[in-house]
């Protein structure tokens, strides 16, 4: 799977995308991800990439110009299965959709920043606007690395143990059960002794009863959808 990343701010996202799982799928091929500096795109020398509203409100919009180049440009070098904005009134991000977007080739997501983006972008070039939840953030940086994060560790193969991203919270409407690693005492806090059993059926089951009364108790919401 390919992401590719537009933003004014590219050192926002050098450390989060280049370090542990991202890392991997990178190295291994399971992941491309290429972040593009919206300033590369501009032609005037101070490579300016917002002005002033019209309407004359407060804050800065960025120009639709540096954003249409640059995504015409990826577009002609590949089709793109969906081109995503970050924004705080888009569709609330979850982990459905996370898994709907690994199974894609090549997405982009262009993160606004200062007061938005020129609307006409939004109208016309985007074909999804995700939200990371309902609070704003200074720019959409941050949104693109959740969701990077939360794509690429479920694209298979790429982490090494497959089996435990499918036993991640929200995979089956269900939080995940409590994990426990040696010692199986401390202080004189005890691991459940069936975990210790050897008995796997009898683990299984109490797993799945773990999952769901905590689901129950956390979020009550999840079971009844
Ligand atoms: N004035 C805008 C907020 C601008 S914040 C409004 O009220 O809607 C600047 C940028 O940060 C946004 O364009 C968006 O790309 C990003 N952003 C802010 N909050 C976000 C959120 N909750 N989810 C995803 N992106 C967000």
């Amino acid at each position: 799977m390919r992401i590719d990343i537009i933003t004014v701010v590219p050192e926002l996202l050098a450390s989060p995308l280049n370090e542990s799982i991202l890392k991997r799928a990178q190295e291994s091929g399971h992941a491309e991800i290429y972040v593009h500096n919206l300033r590369d795109y501009t032609d005037d020398k101070r490579r300016t990439v917002d002005d002033y509203p019209f309407g004359g409100e407060a804050g800065m919009v960025m120009k639709i110009e540096p954003v249409y180049r640059c995504i015409e440009k990826l577009k002609a070098e590949r089709d793109y299965d969906e081109i995503i904005f970050t924004s705080p009134d888009g569709i609330t991000y979850n982990q459905h959709e996370a898994n709907r977007l690994s199974l894609m080739k090549n997405i982009i997501i262009l993160c606004g920043h200062y007061k938005g983006i020129d609307y006409r972008i939004r109208e016309h070039l985007i074909t999804r606007e995700i939200s990371i939840g309902d609070y704003v953030l200074t720019g959409g940086e941050l949104a693109a690395c959740v969701i990077a994060d939360s794509v690429v560790r479920i694209i298979p193969g790429a982490i090494g143990d497959e089996a435990s991203a499918l036993t991640d919270c929200f995979q089956d409407n269900l939080l995940a059960p409590p994990v426990y690693t040696r010692p199986a005492e401390f202080n004189g806090w005890k691991v459940p002794e069936v975990l210790l059993s050897g008995n796997f059926a009898q683990i299984e089951k109490w797993q799945d009863e773990q999952a769901y009364s905590r689901t129950k108790a956390l979020r009550p919401d999840l079971i009844e959808e």
